[in-house]
Formats: C-alpha cells, sequence, structure tokens
C-alpha cells in the first residue's frame, strides 16, 4: 500500500512537473513541443530551408540545466528532483529519451499528410526517372496548387532596381550586355532552370546576388537592373501562402531549399526545382520571387521567360564591388 502511494505521489509530480514544463516552454519559446537531438537534426536535414532563415530553430537550442534555472520549474522542484522526474519524459516525435540538449520549437504551418514519405518518393524519382515526376500523386498536387493560386494572382510590377552579378574578371571589359543572361550553348541546369533554357535570375539586393555566386575573394561586377513591366510572380513569400500547407512544406523542406551543391551534372535536388518552374510557367507565371538557399535573408527572382521580358530590360548601371564592401553592407543590414 505504503509503495503505492508512494508512486502515486510520483506520478503527481511528474504531472506538475510536465505541466510546468510546457507552460515555460509556450511562454520562453512560443513554442508547443520540442525535438530531441537525434529529431533536431532530422529536422534539419528535412526543413533546410527553416533551419537556413529562421534563427529560432537555431537559437533555440537549450540544455535541460538551463532550462531549469531559467523557468519557474526551478521554485517548484529542487534540481535533483526535476532531473529524476524529467527521466520520464520522452520526445514527442520519436518517443526517445531526451539527452542533455533540447530544441523547443514550432513549425508555423501544418505539415500535409504523408509529406515525409512523398518527399522521400519524390526524391528516389528525381534520381531515377526524373522525366516520370508528375506521376506522383504529391507532384500532381502541387501542379494542382500551383494552377489553382495563379487564378488569384493579379500582375504586379516588380521592385526597382534589382541585382544581378558576374564574377570579375580581369581579362575582360564589361558592358551591360554581360548583365543580361548568358547564351543557351554555355547554359547549364540551374535551380530553375534546365540546361540550355534561358532564364533570368535577379536578386533584390548586392549582398545577395555575392552569395548566389560563391562570395568570391575578388568581389564581383554588379548590374543595376530595371524592369518596369507588370508581370504575374508566382511569390514562395507572399504572406498569403503562409497558411497554405502545401506550399509552405515544399518551399521551406528539402525539395526547394536543398542546401546541396552537386557536383558537374549530378544535380537531383534540382529536379523539383525545374519542376516547379515548368509549372509555374504552364499556370501563367512569369516569374518566381523565392528565397535564397545560400543568403538567409536573400530575395531572389528568376523570369522563367527570357524572350518575353528581354526587351523590358534595362542595365541602368554595373560597377564593381569589393568582397569587403559587401560583408560592410551585410553587417549594417543585419536585422538581428
Ligand atoms: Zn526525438
Amino acid at each position: 500500500m505504503k509503495s503505492q502511494k508512494m508512486n502515486e505521489d510520483l506520478n503527481d509530480r511528474f504531472e506538475e512537473m510536465s505541466m510546468l514544463f510546457d507552460i515555460e516552454l509556450e511562454s520562453w519559446f512560443n513554442a508547443d513541443t520540442f525535438y530531441c537531438e537525434g529529431c533536431a537534426e532530422k529536422f534539419i536535414r528535412t526543413w533546410p530551408g527553416i533551419y537556413n532563415r529562421d534563427l529560432d530553430f537555431q537559437r533555440n537550442t537549450i540544455s535541460l540545466g538551463s532550462f531549469y534555472h531559467g523557468t519557474r520549474l526551478r521554485d517548484a522542484f529542487t534540481e535533483e528532483e526535476f532531473n529524476s522526474l524529467f527521466q520520464q519524459m520522452s520526445c514527442p516525435h520519436c518517443g526517445g529519451h531526451i539527452t542533455e540538449f533540447f530544441s523547443p520549437y514550432e513549425l508555423k504551418f501544418d505539415v500535409p499528410a504523408r509529406f515525409e514519405t512523398d518527399a522521400k518518393e519524390i526524391a528516389a524519382l528525381a534520381e531515377q526517372t526524373p522525366f516520370l515526376l508528375l506521376s506522383h500523386p504529391f507532384a500532381q498536387t502541387v501542379f494542382d496548387e500551383i494552377h489553382r493560386i495563379s487564378k488569384h494572382v493579379p500582375l504586379t510590377s516588380l521592385p526597382t532596381p534589382m541585382f544581378r552579378a558576374r564574377k570579375c574578371s580581369p581579362k575582360h571589359s564589361f558592358s551591360g550586355i554581360d548583365f543580361m543572361a548568358p547564351n543557351r550553348e554555355i547554359i547549364v541546369e540551374g535551380r530553375y532552370n534546365h540546361a540550355g533554357n534561358q532564364v533570368y535570375y535577379l536578386a533584390e539586393d548586392i549582398v545577395t546576388c555575392f552569395y548566389e555566386i560563391r562570395m568570391p575573394n575578388e568581389g564581383i561586377m554588379v548590374g543595376r537592373i530595371e524592369v518596369p513591366e507588370s508581370v504575374k510572380v508566382f511569390d514562395l513569400m507572399d504572406e498569403q501562402l503562409e497558411e497554405n500547407s502545401i506550399i509552405q512544406a515544399i518551399q521551406w523542406s528539402s525539395l526547394l531549399s536543398s542546401p546541396a551543391e552537386g557536383e558537374g551534372w549530378h544535380k537531383p535536388h534540382y529536379v523539383f526545382t525545374r519542376f516547379v518552374a515548368d509549372v509555374a510557367r504552364s499556370a501563367g507565371f512569369d516569374a518566381i520571387r523565392y528565397p535564397s538557399v545560400r543568403f538567409q535573408e536573400g530575395i531572389n527572382y528568376v523570369f522563367l521567360d527570357y524572350e518575353k521580358v528581354k526587351p523590358r530590360i534595362s542595365v541602368s548601371d554595373f560597377r564593381y564591388v569589393s568582397k569587403e564592401e559587401i560583408l560592410a553592407e551585410r553587417d549594417k543590414n543585419r536585422r538581428f
């Protein structure tokens, strides 16, 4: 009887601890869940776009000790009691034991059912039979969704100016033409273009341009570009799409935000992005506005039909910018 009473007391204390834990988690991190160390690693692989851009995920990782001392758990339980009760707590995602660190974070959208399986199957299709991507039900859902979104998107004007960078080349004397799209013959597969497919990539700022061409030590030549035309933009960053679980899931997962660079022609992580470019184009979009994978604050545009936009492009200026100048600019504008 006595031991049953002790067990009941222990259970009550565990309940109290776990309730207070949740309350403090919410009030400190604005999150109703957390990831154990193993699940945090998996989270980063599944959602590289979030890891890249939402600094909360990176900042939130905390040790049990710091959490205990920084919250009201400290007033309600001795550290010894907390540590001992915490042994019974399991990771809400894998059910495993929580070691020293955990990462409070709450996804800001609902993940579509089966998404992780779908993403794996899509990755396998992209690697083995990329032309058959649309045979996958999730790819069909994405196709339908982008077409549906297109019906509600009006023509909009573009930010002015935008920027396009070239690597410096001491032997080359630059002119405006260098900031237009390259010739088809030399175009390799890119994030939103097939090989030989002329599209036109721009960034909203110089720092992003610099990161997008892999931060050359010798600095870059940057063109100021104006496209004074109203176009139909598939804006992945549109606030109105923040509740759209399909768009959010593809955009922040490895489907569109893979950090992989690929080697030579082996770029399976670009198959789904190129698929989305094809779908957007078929749905009547002129351009896609998307978050930079290389620079966490950066935003890029890709114009999908270069011939259509070409007569309206004006390269108003171009100049050399050193790496030091760009990094100083980046640090000045950091919002954190
Ligand atoms: Zn876990």
